[in-house]
This record gives C-alpha cells, sequence and structure tokens, in this order.
C-alpha cells in the first residue's frame, strides 16, 4: 500500500512512523510512505502558504493553490484517481470499522491542515472523504494522519507478525478485548487467572468472553448495546445462559 501525506511537515509524520510496527512494515516494503511538502508548490516568491481569511476572523487560512498544485503532481505521479482524505474535526470520525476498507486500496492520499484550515474551494476540487480522529481540535493534520495511517497499515497483511493479531481486538463485534497477562505467573501477590493456565482451549475461550462481555458493559455501555444483539445470535443456549444470564 502507498500512503502520500500532503502537509507542512513532512518530517513529523515520517519521523512518527519510521518507528516500530509500521517502520519495519515500510522496510519489508508493505507499505510505502511519501510525505510531500505543500510548501515546495507554492508559486509564491517568498513561499508563503496562507493568508488572512476573507470576511475577517482569527488566524490564517492555508491557500488553494499551493495545496491543489501539490495534489495534482502526486494525482501525475500515481496515474490514477484514489480517495484523497482531508484531515479534519469536521469529518466523520476514525472508527475501527472504517480502517478494513481503507486498508484494501492500493494507494491513498492524504491531506493535512494547519492554522484555521484550508481555502474550501481546493477541498471541494481534491477531496473524497473527510475524516477526523474524534471531537477536539489539534493544531495540524500531522498527529490526525499519524493514527490514520497507524490504524489502517496494521490491517495490510503481512504488517503484523501473525495475522491473528488484529482478529478479536477491542471493537471487533464491538466488544472491548479481554485483559491480557504474560509472565510472571505472580507479580506483587497477584496471580493470572489459573484458568488461561489449564490448557483448556473451550474454557479458556469462554472465560476471556465473559471478560469481554463484562468489560464492555462496565466501560462502553453504548458498545454493549450494539453487541448485545449480536452476540445473542451467534452463542450457543449454553452460552447464552452463561454469559448473558439468559
Ligand atoms: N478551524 C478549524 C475548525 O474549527 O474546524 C480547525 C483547524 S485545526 C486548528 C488545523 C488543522 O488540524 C485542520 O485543518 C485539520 O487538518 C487538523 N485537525 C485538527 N483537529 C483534528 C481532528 N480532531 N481530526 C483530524 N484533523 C484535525
Amino acid at each position: 500500500m502507498k500512503i502520500y501525506v500532503m502537509t507542512l511537515f513532512p518530517e513529523m509524520v515520517e519521523q512518527g512512523l519510521r518507528n516500530s510496527i509500521t517502520g519495519r512494515a515500510m522496510e519489508q516494503g508493505l507499505l510505502e510512505l511519501k510525505c510531500v511538502n505543500i510548501r515546495d508548490y507554492t508559486t509564491d516568491k517568498h513561499k508563503k502558504v496562507d493568508d488572512y481569511p476573507y470576511g475577517g476572523g482569527a488566524g490564517m487560512v492555508m491557500q488553494a493553490q499551493p495545496v491543489y498544485d501539490c495534489y495534482q503532481a502526486i494525482r501525475e505521479e500515481i496515474g490514477h484517481d484514489c480517495p484523497v482524505i482531508y484531515m479534519t474535526p469536521q469529518g466523520k470520525t476514525l472508527k475501527q470499522s472504517m480502517a478494513g476498507g481503507y486498508a484494501k486500496e492500493d494507494t491513498l492520499i492524504l491531506l493535512c491542515g494547519h492554522y484555521e484550515g484550508i481555502d474550501e474551494r481546493v477541498l471541494e476540487e481534491i477531496v473524497t472523504d473527510y475524516i477526523s480522529i474524534g471531537d477536539y481540535v489539534l493544531t495540524g493534520g500531522e498527529l490526525p494522519a499519524m493514527v490514520f495511517v497507524d490504524c489502517i497499515s496494521r490491517l495490510v497483511p503481512g504488517v503484523l507478525h501473525n495475522d491473528q493479531s488484529a482478529v478479536g481486538e477491542t471493537f471487533a463485534e464491538d466488544l472491548l478485548e479481554y485483559p491480557q497477562y504474560s509472565r510472571p505467573e505472580v507479580w506483587r501477590e497477584k496471580a493470572v487467572p489459573p484458568i488461561l493456565m489449564s490448557g483448556d482451549h473451550r474454557r479458556i475461550h469462554e472465560y476471556r468472553l465473559e471478560q469481554q462481555i463484562q468489560r464492555t458493559k462496565e466501560r462502553r455501555p453504548d458498545l454493549w448495546e450494539k453487541a448485545k444483539p449480536q452476540l445473542r445470535e451467534k452463542l450457543s443456549n449454553r452460552l447464552k445462559k452463561n454469559l448473558l444470564g439468559e
């Protein structure tokens, strides 16, 4: 998968993603990241990319021309249309359920705003999707772009060591994941739940599902309301009785 990031701070995005799992994915050629500096495309002799907003108001607005020319150069390099995603607090909130679809694309272009945002006219021309990473306002789209790339790249086949790692995780089937434990068996007098050492895979599976249900009910009652009907359909009568008390 190839991801172009249009930004005024390419180093920030590159440095943020050239570590750990995303970094390894790049080394292995599973993920290609190209951060393109919008400033390189300004026709202003002082390399300016922003100006005052028409109608007044605080802050500066990124101008249409450098953003458009930067996009055109990328589009020419790619040679075909692809999703162009503007990271913005005004977008659809990123959800795990959306990530799988984007992970199947071979090419994506992400656009990061700064200051008060970007001239609406160029957004109308080039943007296909508007995505937010949550209901808060950040100073720029670089962190949201990193969050987005991290979230979708781990769903690209081969990026996680074990393809199963993304299965059964938090948000799969609208449930939070069960608690995890590793060595030692006892830490500060806290023992790992004995069932996890029993080797009885059926009982471990049931125990974990029970933990998922409890945790989701407690921490994310909104998610639990969505999960309940799906679970009811999938569970055997015995598990329905044990886990849902029905
Ligand atoms: N004036 C804009 C508004 O009220 O909608 C906010 C602009 S924000 C200060 C600057 C840039 O940060 C935005 O253009 C966007 O690219 C990015 N940004 C800020 N918060 C974000 C969020 N929650 N999700 C995605 N991008 C965000």
